[in-house]
C-alpha cells in the first residue's frame, strides 16, 4: 500500500470546516484504490499569529519539506490580522520557497450546476505564473500624501520563468485538446509582454501538435464570457491569471467550485493544493460553506501524487452528487451543510 505524507493546514474561518469535511471523501477515494494518506495537521492561522506573532514557526518551511503534499484550507482573518500579514506570513513563503511556479485552476461546470452563462460545455484549464511578474513587489512611493505623490510598481519578467510556465502550458495542452491560449497585453506594454510573445513563438515549433493562439487580456476576458467553449488551456502572468481565474470561478458556479494546485512540475518539493476562496468570515461557523472546491483540489492532489484512478473516481463521485441539487449547500440552491454534502460525496464513491 502506498503511503503519502500529507501536511494539512486548515487555516482560518471556513478553511477549517471545508478541510475537515473534504478529507472524508478524499481519504475514502485514496483508500478505495489502495493508497493511504498519513496526515499531520498544523494549526498555522491568524489565531496562531495573535498568540505567537508568527503565522507559522520559523522552521515552518523546513517542517513542510518532508511531506509529499500540502493541503490548505484558507488563510486570513482581516478583522484581527491585516491580509498583507497573513498572506506574507504563510501562503506566499510556501509558494516562493518551494518554487511552486505553476498555479493550475480548472474551470468547468459540473453536471447539474448552473453558472450565469447559457453555455454549459466549457472545460478550461488556467495556468497562472505564480512567482514573479506584476506581483514582484518592486517599487515605491515618494512625496506620500502630497499633490506631487508618485507611486511606481515594476513588473519583473525573467526569460527563465516565462519560458518554464509557457512550456508547462504547451505540455498541458498536449495532454488535453491541443489548444493553448497565451495571454498578454503586448500592444500596450512593450517590454515584458513583447518578450512573453516572442518566447511563445520561439517555443511553438517544439510543439507542432499544439495550436497556440496569442490573445490580449482584454479580448480573452470577453471571450471567456462569450465563447468559453473555444478555450482549452490558458496560460497567463500572475496578475492576468489572477483576474482570468476569477472569471473562470464565476462562470463555473462560484467560489464554492474553484479548485487550485500550486505545483513545481519538476517535483522534489511538496506541492500545495487549496480551494481558491478565502476564509469567508460572513458564513464561517454556519455550515453553509461549500466543500466542493476543496474536494476537487484533493482530487488534483491525488492525481499529482500519481493516484490517477482515485482522483478520477473522486471527480466522478462529485459529478454524481452535483446533479442532486437538494444535497448541495445554499450557494448552489441546496439545503444541505458542509459535512452532510461531504459525506454524500464519500457515499457516492
Ligand atoms: P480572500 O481575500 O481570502 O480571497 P475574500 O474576501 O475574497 O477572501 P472569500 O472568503 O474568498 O472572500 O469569499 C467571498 C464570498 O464568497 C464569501 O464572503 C462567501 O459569501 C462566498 N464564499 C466563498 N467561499 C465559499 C464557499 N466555499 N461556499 C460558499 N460560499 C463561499
Ligand atoms: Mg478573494
Amino acid at each position: 500500500m502506498k503511503d503519502y505524507k500529507i501536511a494539512v493546514i486548515p487555516g482560518d474561518g471556513i478553511g477549517k470546516e471545508v478541510i475537515e469535511a473534504a478529507l472524508i471523501p478524499i481519504r475514502a477515494a485514496a483508500s478505495k484504490h489502495g493508497a493511504k494518506l498519513t496526515e499531520t495537521s498544523f494549526d498555522w492561522s491568524c489565531e496562531t499569529y495573535l498568540k505567537t506573532g508568527r503565522m507559522m514557526p520559523e522552521n515552518g518551511i523546513d517542517t513542510l519539506r518532508d511531506f509529499d503534499s500540502i493541503l490548505l484550507g484558507a488563510v486570513g482573518w482581516p478583522k484581527t490580522v491585516p491580509d498583507s500579514v497573513s498572506l506574507h506570513g504563510l501562503l506566499l513563503p510556501i509558494r516562493k520557497q518551494f518554487d511552486l511556479y505553476a498555479n493550475i485552476r480548472p474551470h468547468r461546470l459540473l453536471p447539474g450546476i448552473s453558472g450565469p452563462l447559457a453555455k454549459s460545455d466549457f472545460d478550461i484549464l488556467c495556468i497562472r505564473e505564480n512567482t514573479e511578474g506584476e506581483y514582484s513587489g518592486a517599487g515605491g512611493r515618494v512625496h506620500v500624501g502630497t499633490p506631487q505623490e508618485v507611486a511606481v510598481e515594476t513588473s519583473i519578467f525573467t526569460r527563465h520563468s516565462v519560458e518554464r510556465i509557457l512550456r508547462f502550458g504547451f505540455e498541458q495542452a498536449r495532454l488535453r485538446r491541443g489548444k493553448l491560449a497565451s495571454t498578454t497585453k503586448s500592444n500596450a506594454q512593450k517590454y515584458t509582454m513583447v518578450m512573453w510573445d516572442e518566447i511563445t513563438e520561439e517555443l511553438a515549433p517544439a510543439y507542432p501538435d499544439v495550436e497556440v493562439t496569442r490573445y490580449h487580456i482584454d479580448a480573452l476576458s470577453a471571450r471567456m464570457i462569450t465563447h468559453p467553449e473555444t478555450l482549452d488551456v490558458v496560460v497567463a502572468s500572475n496578475l492576468f491569471g489572477d483576474i482570468l481565474t476569477d472569471i473562470g470561478a464565476a462562470i463555473q458556479g462560484g467560489l464554492g467550485f474553484a479548485a487550485s494546485a500550486n505545483i513545481n512540475p519538476l517535483g522534489g518539493v511538496p506541492s500545495m493544493f487549496e480551494p481558491v476562496h478565502g476564509s469567508a468570515p460572513d458564513i464561517a461557523g454556519t455550515g453553509a460553506a461549500n466543500p466542493i472546491a476543496t474536494v476537487w483540489s484533493g482530487a488534483m492532489m491525488l492525481d499529482f501524487l500519481g493516484e490517477r484512478e482515485a482522483s478520477a473516481d473522486l471527480l466522478a463521485a462529485l459529478s454524481r452528487i452535483t446533479r442532486r441539487t437538494l444535497l448541495l449547500t445554499p450557494d448552489c440552491g441546496g439545503t444541505s451543510n458542509t459535512f452532510s454534502l461531504a459525506r454524500e460525496i464519500a457515499n457516492a464513491l
